[in-house]
């Protein structure tokens, strides 16, 4: 299903205002280029349609496997792709450059359900799930966050009761991404001493259900729904047994949210490329818009802090690489890129005048999702108070 949009012929140029690529490795560019030429081939003709209609294009699960943009930081002896950190930035940020829902598909899947297995799992689990997740043969979701505990995951309510040789799990998800699709749950529960345990729920297992989210104007090409369950039998095997407490979730998080902060830059990318062209194409008082001084602010701005964001996901990147990136400055970059990204496709939005508010251009389906983004994995204001908590070491939230 293909369409004769502008925003489907996808004509993207990537900037490089500060000779970024000269930092990069030649790994990290043939990567950028091959998931690059991948967007424009496979998502970009599809993604405004699969948007309007709000459906996810299921089939590219498959195609995100053997592009090796599941699970791209994970070992090779299970099937990942054995990258540096650097390499999965660059991957979510070609990813969401063509659209965000795409980028949380693979996110989820790498660093929310792959990781977690990898990092607390038991060799079983490993061997079991991650080929075939890193394939894409499987999918999987991550259950933290519940109706009435977002922001705040310790308060969780869903909980795991010891029954001899399985364990029985009651509660509910609320907003999990992949879940009405998913093989596989990573899920966060609450055991009888009170402490957050992960373990995996499979489809089909009785009392287990993943009900749709319907009417999202955000995220509209990625599915999200609930998880409900009802007295569901987890064997014990399915439970890790390398961790326990909040900093289970919280390292997963720490991972694709640094995925994030490079990945909201690709949609600020694509936004400032369109703007750019389009500045230079549509004529009013008989010059291009771009000539006006007040457009060049605008495009001039948008470059500048493009330019810094793109600096500060490198640097944390190598941070990353060298394992020293904590999870402070995980939130702060990710915080900082996802607004950013935000601004720059509202002045995109303005300098498509009218054109912008169309699905002839990607403006507005960039800024649609990026909402999300500000809010999912830790909202802008939740990590603001990380960052306040670091440098005071004052704990706003207690
Ligand atoms: C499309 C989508 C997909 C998602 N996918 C997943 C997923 O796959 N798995 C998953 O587990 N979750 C997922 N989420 C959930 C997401 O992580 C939560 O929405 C987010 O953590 C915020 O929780 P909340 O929506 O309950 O908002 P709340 O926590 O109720 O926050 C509401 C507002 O209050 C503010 N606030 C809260 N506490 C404080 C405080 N102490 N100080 C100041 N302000 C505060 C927040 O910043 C926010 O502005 C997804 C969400 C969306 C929208």
């Amino acid at each position: 299903m293909t369409n004769n949009k502008r925003s489907a012929q996808d004509q993207f140029v990537s900037p490089d205002y500060y000779q970024i690529d000269d930092l990069l490795q030649e790994e990290h560019i043939l990567v950028r280029a091959s998931i690059r030429d991948w967007v424009k081939r496979e998502v970009s003709p599809i993604i405004e349609d699969y948007t309007e209609r709000a459906e996810c294009p299921i089939h590219l699960f498959r195609q995100l496997g053997e592009i090796g943009a599941l699970g791209p930081s994970l070992p090779e002896e299970y099937g990942c792709g054995g990258m540096d950190e650097i390499s999965y930035g660059i991957i979510m940020q070609e990813l969401e450059r063509g659209d965000s829902g795409i980028r949380s598909m693979a996110s989820v899947q790498g660093s929310l359900v792959m990781y977690p297995i990898y990092r607390y799992g038991s060799e079983e689990m490993k061997r079991k799930y991650l080929p075939l997740l890193a394939k894409g043969e499987l999918v999987g979701c991550f259950g933290l966050t519940e109706p009435d505990h977002g922001s705040n995951p310790n308060g969780m309510l869903t909980n795991i009761k010891d029954a001899g040789d399985h364990y029985i799990l009651n509660g509910s998800k609320m907003w999990i991404t992949n879940s009405p699709i998913a093989d596989i749950a990573v899920v966060w529960a609450k055991d009888e001493e009170g402490a957050i345990r992960g373990l995996i729920v499979e489809k089909g297992m009785a009392g287990f259900k993943t009900p749709v989210i319907h009417g999202k104007w955000s995220l509209r090409a990625s599915i999200t729904g609930e998880l409900v369950f009802e007295d569901v039998k987890v064997p014990k095997a399915n439970v890790f047994q390398a961790i326990k407490g909040l900093k289970g979730p919280l390292s997963c998080l720490s991972k694709a949210r640094y995925g994030i902060s490079w990945g909201a830059v690709g949609a600020a990318m694509d936004c400032y490329d369109s703007a750019l062209r389009y500045s230079k194409e549509r004529i009013q008082f008989g010059k291009p818009i771009g000539q006006f001084q007040l457009t060049q602010k605008k495009l001039a701005e948008m470059i500048t802090e493009i330019t810094k964001a793109q600096l500060l996901a490198w640097r944390l990147g190598t941070l990353a690489n060298d394992g020293k990136a904590s999870p402070a400055q995980i939130s702060m970059a990710k915080r900082n890129n996802v607004l950013m990204a935000l601004e720059v496709a509202r002045e995109a939005r303005q300098i498509h005048g009218g054109m912008g508010i169309t699905n002839e251009y990607p403006i507005m389906r960039h800024m649609m999702n990026l909402e999300t983004v500000l809010t999912y994995e830790g909202t802008h204001d939740i990590h603001l108070l990380i960052t306040g908590l670091d440098v005071t070491g004052l704990n706003a939230f207690s």
